[in-house]
């Protein structure tokens, strides 16, 4: 019978460097957060603090059922990731971000398209949730109860990545090396449309071509987060 309490262990220390290498590539700040399914019941995150201040005693269990088992004031946006845990059996990990170069996106109708291979993982032009459409106007964009983690997992639908008009973004994944690789490369593949864009109307990767590198380059994931791991020890 596989040790679980080893297979924990190893998530929780993945978890911790996902945080800290989020930190070192400014896609986390003092906001964000990362979180890891567990089982089909219960995920865990960090306890209410800055993610580059998490180590592996702050991280909480959370049931999707309800509960948490920790007595520490949990994040204000919990909900984002309960609710794509809930909707989505597919996503193991997930990171809520605000990097700056993701953010205009969600505020124009400029389509934000993977125009690098590295992001070919966004396939094509990524939903924008606004959360005046979902619960009304006044709110003060945060993502704090069922009701906008609901509406928040229907927009992000089956896609790796979710725009937040006026917020940020969530990327989802299988891992948490993967979802960290696509959290740091939609935010590479922002900050190069950005600087395509006054050149002109740029080509992005055709749905063929998304398709085909998304395969070849998720071998790779594991390079990449090796060398980030290290940059942080
Ligand atoms: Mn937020």
């Amino acid at each position: 019978m596989p040790d679980q309490s080893a297979d924990l262990s190893d998530l929780r220390d993945q978890l911790v460097a996902a945080n800290h290498i989020l930190v070192a590539h400014r896609v986390l700040d003092a906001f964000g957060h990362v979180s890891a399914r567990v089982d089909e019941d219960s995920f865990l995150i960090s306890r209410n603090l800055a993610p580059g201040s998490v180590t592996a005693d702050d991280l909480q269990l959370h049931h999707l059922a309800g509960g948490v088992d920790s007595a520490e004031r949990p994040y204000l946006e919990t909900h984002i990731h309960a609710e794509i845990y809930r909707a989505r059996p597919d996503v193991r990990a997930i990171v809520h971000s605000h990097s700056a170069s993701i953010l205009p996106f969600g505020l124009t109708d400029t389509a934000f398209v993977p125009v690098m291979h590295m992001a070919s993982f966004l396939g094509d032009a990524v939903p924008v949730y606004d959360q005046r459409d979902a619960v009304g106007d006044g709110t003060d964009l945060l993502v704090t109860d069922e009701a906008r983690g609901r509406a928040l997992a229907t927009t992000l639908g089956d896609r790796t990545l979710v725009l937040m008009r006026g917020h940020g973004s969530t990327a989802v994944g299988g891992s948490i090396p993967e979802v960290t690789f696509r959290a740091i490369y939609a935010e590479t593949n922002a900050s190069v449309l950005l600087a395509t864009l006054p050149l002109g109307s740029p080509v992005a990767l055709s749905p063929a071509e998304s398709s085909t590198a998304t395969a070849s380059i998720g071998g790779q994931i594991a390079r990449a987060w090796n060398v980030w791991r290290s940059a942080i020890d």
